[in-house]
This record gives C-alpha cells, structure tokens and sequence, in this order.
C-alpha cells in the first residue's frame, strides 16, 4: 500500500510499505479516508526527535472499517470510524482512571507511558497518512460516526486529535463562561483552543501569533488578534484586561517557540503567558515539549530544561497543566456538538490533497506559508488533485 514515509530531515516521500493488516483478534482495519497532516508531525519531519527513517507518519485518522479481528464485538465492518491519536488498551492503571494519554501497556518502554500512530517514542505504531491503518483494541479505540460521516468529513477528522487537544487546553486552564482567555499560537491547535474556550461561553479570546492568515481565521470566530510582531503580546492582554491579565491561558506553540524573527527560545511562550495570566488564573499547556532536544538553541534546550517564571508563577498562585491530550475524555461530546450542527471544526482547513500531495503540504505547512493552516490528505483522491 501507499504511505507518507519519513526519510530524513525535510523529506518525505510516498512508497510502498506493507499492507497494514489484522495481527491480533482484537484489532481492527481502516481504510483511510481523510488523515491531517499536524503541527506535531512537524517537530519530526524537521528532525528534531529520534523519529526512525522508514517509518509512516500520520496520527490524525478517519476512515471506513474494511475488516474486523474475530475478538471484536461493537465495530462492524462498513462503519465510519475516528481515532484517536492515541492508542490506548483501556484496562491499565492509567486508562482506567480516563488517562488514555498515558497508556502503560501500547507503550513498550517500561520508562514511558502513552502510545500514538506514526510518532517519535510513542510506540512502534505505523501512522495512518496511508491507504489503510491497524488500529489495536478496536471496540475501545474507534469512535463511531453516523450516516453524515461522508458529509462532515472534514469535521470528524478533527476529533482525531486538534479539536480535542485544543478543549482539553481549555479544560486544564479552568475555562468556564465569561472568562477572559489568552492563547498562544494560532495555529490549528491554538485556533482550536480558542474555538472550544468560545463554545465554552468566554467572554473574550485573545489569539497571540504573527500569521496574518491565522490571526485572520481567529478573528472568524470572534476572537481577537494579537500580532506579537507589532505589539508587545502581554501588554496586549493587560489592556484587555483592564490591568490585571487574562483569566486562563492556553500555550499551543511547544518548545520550537521562537520570535517573529525566527530565534528559537523554548522559554518565550511559557514566560508570556506566565505573565498575560492573572493571580490565581489558570494555564493548560498542550504545546509540546521535550525531555531532550538535541538540536535545540542551546544546551540547557538541549537538555530539555526550560528556564521558566516559575517564582512569578508561584507568586501568582497559578495553576498549570501540561501533557498530552487525553482524546477519548472528549471526542465523543465533541463529535455530538458536530453532529448537531453547533461545531463545525473544518473551519480551519485550507487544503484537500490526495496521499501524492503530501511532499509538497509537508514543505508549504512546515515553512507556514501563508494560506496553509490545515492539510488533510485524502488517499482515495486521484493523484495529482487537489481541492
Ligand atoms: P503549528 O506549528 O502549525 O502552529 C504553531 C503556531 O505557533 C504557529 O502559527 C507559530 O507562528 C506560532 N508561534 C511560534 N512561536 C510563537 C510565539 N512566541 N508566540 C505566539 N505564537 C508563536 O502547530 P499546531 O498543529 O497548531 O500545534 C501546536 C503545538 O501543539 C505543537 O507543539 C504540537 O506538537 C502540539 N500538539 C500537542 C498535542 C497534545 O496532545 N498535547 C496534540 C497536538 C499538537
Ligand atoms: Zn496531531
């Protein structure tokens, strides 16, 4: 089968790889139908993790279920499914208490917890930018869609990961009606952070980036747009704030944060937003950051140690969540809200191309070129497409 495969840093090609198949009862395969290509898949095809050559990417996975291992008892084959990025079993210490993020047995290192499709140190998992995927412990891992499943495609997807991943930044900063929210990085997961703090009832968003066309999509959903390449971001939110900062934060940029410029410094989301948040407010970091990162700015970011405000945030009583997002706690009430016509998350998607487009999408989203805020592949369309 056809699959996007990682060959170095900035390469990518699509090859042949073996056919994904049914290895264990429990198992089920998808063919895929539409799988986004994610900010995180970026930290890889750059080079900064140990992501093996060779290796399929894509986390961010919907399709239709062509076969089903005979331990399998709710998915039937012909469903539309969505799946979480993460891989979870369902039955560890961990998912049993929600925290599928953090699944001890998907994730073969003893020292590490949680698994996903296609990703660095998350497990040997192929990804799903490919004609078909395995997904282990199907009846726990697909989430199923209804009849508008082809219609909304390009909303179910979302649930694979970035809609869910930017609501639990919202969860971990404590959003409820009416609170003032901060959100560094416009990018798909930032603009869906402020899209769930605004279902949320939030009274005021605030956006930090410096894409015109992503601010610009933000400001689509009523948010406002704070670009840091002309103001200075935290008095921004100070005088929206009549002095005293946002009530919640959410940092979706992670550790490649850098200047308008292009200077990396891991430190400068998390000290913005350290000082945007008010006493006692809360922040949910979803940008990812790295126990080690050989190819940071620095040695201390080379180490993964990040020299954050932790005093000022101390003094400040603010709360802080961090981790990977726990997709199953929420794709289901969020699938419900799309099914329902009150989220439409496809809002942000700027291009449809089909498995063959993905050289080029990888290039245009990681350079941010402008007009390029979410890619979905799709690898039934003909080859050479694009819509
Ligand atoms: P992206 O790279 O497309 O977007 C990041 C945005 O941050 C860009 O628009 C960039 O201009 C902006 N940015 C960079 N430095 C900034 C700064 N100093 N201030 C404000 N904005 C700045 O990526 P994405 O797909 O939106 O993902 C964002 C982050 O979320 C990545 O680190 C990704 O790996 C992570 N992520 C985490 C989870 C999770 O479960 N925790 C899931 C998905 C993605
Ligand atoms: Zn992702």
């Amino acid at each position: 089968m056809k699959a996007v495969v990682y060959e170095g840093p900035r390469q990518v090609s699509v090859n042949d790889v073996p056919d994904a198949r049914i290895e264990r009862p429990t198992d089920v395969l998808v063919r895929i139908t539409a799988t986004n290509i994610c900010g995180s898949d970026l930290h890889m095809y750059e080079g900064r993790t140990d992501f093996e050559t060779g290796r399929t990417f894509g986390h961010e996975n919907m399709g239709e279920v062509v076969e089903v291992g005979s331990g399998v008892d709710k998915v039937e084959v012909g469903g539309h499914v969505v799946l979480p990025f993460n891989i979870s079993c369902g039955f560890c210490k961990n998912c049993e208490r929600g925290l599928t993020n953090y699944c001890l047995t998907t994730q073969p290192d003893p020292a590490a917890a949680g698994a996903a499709y296609g990703f660095a140190a998350m497990g040997p998992w192929a990804g799903g930018q490919a004609e078909y995927l395995r997904v282990p412990y199907g009846d726990h891992n697909c989430l199923r869609l209804g009849e508008d499943a082809a219609e909304k495609e390009n909303d179910y997807v979302m649930l694979a990961d970035i809609f869910p991943t930017g609501y639990h930044a919202t969860e971990m900063a404590g959003v409820v009606p009416g609170d003032s929210v901060v959100i560094y990085g416009g990018g798909p997961v930032g603009l869906m952070a402020a899209y769930s703090a605004t279902i949320k009832g939030a009274a005021k968003v605030m956006v930090v980036d410096r894409h015109a066309d992503r601010l610009k999509l933000a400001e689509q959903i009523g948010a406002i747009a704070i670009d840091d390449s002309k103001v200075d971001p935290v008095q921004a939110v100070l005088d929206q704030t009549m002095g005293l900062g946002a009530d919640r934060g959410c940092e979706c940029v992670g550790y490649q944060a850098h200047d308008p410029q292009g200077t990396e410094d891991p430190a400068l989301t998390m000290n913005r937003i350290i000082a945007s948040v008010r006493f006692t407010g809360g922040i949910g970091v979803v940008g990812v950051f790295l126990p080690a990162d050989p190819g940071g700015p620095d040695e201390m970011a080379q180490q993964g140690k990040v020299p954050f405000d932790f005093g000022l945030s101390w003094f400040k009583g603010q709360t802080i969540g961090t981790g990977q997002a726990p997709v199953k706690k929420y794709n289901r009430r969020l699938r419900d809200l799309i099914a329902a016509g009150k989220a439409t998350p496809s809002w942000i998607v700027s291009h449809e191309l089909p498995l063959d487009g993905a050289v080029e999408a990888y290039q245009q989203f990681d350079d941010r070129t402008d007009g390029w805020t979410k890619v979905i592949l799709k690898p039934a369309m003909p080859a050479g497409k694009a819509g």
